[in-house]
């Protein structure tokens, strides 16, 4: 990926005169089966344009809440967009809000106080929810109930690649009746910068309007765009093994007493499991794990790991010993 970076032609994107951005715009855009992509920055900057472009000041939009769009983008919808949100407690948990769940709340506007729904943002593979996938038809039935309101859907696909793995089906399936979707190029599928929104060629003509307007026009970008084709090829060919080692971690961190997972839960290459039971903070263990230069994120009474490209099988059984000995 680095010699491919090294020797990429480029040129300056902002003219649209980079020949590797061009192509892996292209190529995006046909993964998705959408008219047009872009390559932007970052997965924030990518679904912040997809709100900014669907929305007005003053709309909200439907979302899980613990939708990425929502909870971790440090309130740019807000600063960037003025929309609020319409956050949906999950009744199942899996982070995919039901037909039924998205129609009541797109039913429950429509008096003169009420924002107007602006947008319903979808996530899949959800993040927060332990990396949980839903199906083709799944989306498509999601989409159809915002559809008949009115309302366009944004998929956050961040992790779309690792939910069409495990679904055994194309990213392009996923997001088939969506209206805007943001996958990244980097965390599962490898590289170092970079993620890619698609959609219809106006919206997407648009949305490079507003990532230059925002200070996220690149120049000789071909560089990261270089490893990005790589990540699209490579990357997501290999997802499988991710997943077969998050489960594997899974099934070590259930053995362990004092934690919990639900093993069947683990679909993808996220592993949230509880530590409540040891007496433990999850931020304690951490920080311990750290020690081993083992790296995972704590919230509550939860530890979320990510495996990827650089976890090996041999990785998984070094953590899954390091936290059976952390939690005696
Ligand atoms: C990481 C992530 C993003 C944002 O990507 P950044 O490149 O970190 O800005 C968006 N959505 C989900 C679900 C993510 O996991």
């Amino acid at each position: 990926m680095r010699a491919a970076m090294a020797s990429a032609e480029v040129g300056d994107d902002v003219y649209r005169e980079d020949p590797t951005v061009n192509r892996l715009e292209e190529m995006a855009a046909d993964l998705c089966e959408k008219e047009a992509a872009l390559f932007v920055t970052s997965g924030t900057l990518g679904n912040q344009l997809a709100v900014k472009l669907h929305t007005r000041p003053g709309d909200d939009a439907v979302i899980e809440s613990r939708g990425h769009i929502y909870c971790y983008e440090l309130g740019a919808a807000a600063a960037i967009s003025g929309i609020t949100f319409r956050p949906v407690i999950n009744a199942d948990g899996s982070g995919h809000l039901s037909v039924s769940e998205i129609r009541s709340e797109l039913a429950t506007g429509g008096t003169y106080y009420a924002s107007r729904t602006g947008l319903l943002c979808l996530e899949n593979s959800h993040n927060f929810a332990g990396g949980s996938v839903m199906s083709a038809d799944e989306c498509s039935e999601r989409c159809q109930v915002a559809r008949d309101a009115g309302i366009p859907v944004h998929m956050d696909g961040a992790r779309i690649f690792n939910a069409a793995a495990a679904l055994e089906c194309d990213v392009a399936d996923l997001v088939k009746d969506c209206d805007s979707v943001m996958f990244c190029l980097s965390k599962g599928l490898g590289a170092p910068v970079g993620s890619m929104l698609a959609g219809k060629r106006e919206f997407i003509d648009e949305a490079r309007v507003w990532r230059k307007r925002l200070g996220g026009g690149m120049r000789q970008a071909g560089i990261l765009a270089a490893a990005g084709l790589i990540a699209l090829d490579d990357g997501a060919k290999r997802l499988h093994d991710d997943h077969s080692n998050a489960k594997r971690l899974a099934r070590g961190i259930a053995a362990i007493d004092g934690f919990s997972i639900d093993v069947d839960n683990v679909v993808t290459n996220i592993v949230i499991f509880d530590v409540a039971g040891s007496g433990r903070t999850a931020a304690e263990i951490v920080s311990q794990l750290a020690v081993y230069d083992i790296h995972a994120f704590s919230f509550g009474t939860s530890i979320r790991m990510v495996t990827h490209l650089n976890v090996t099988a041999d990785d998984i059984e070094t953590t899954i010993k390091c936290l059976s000995r952390i939690a005696v």
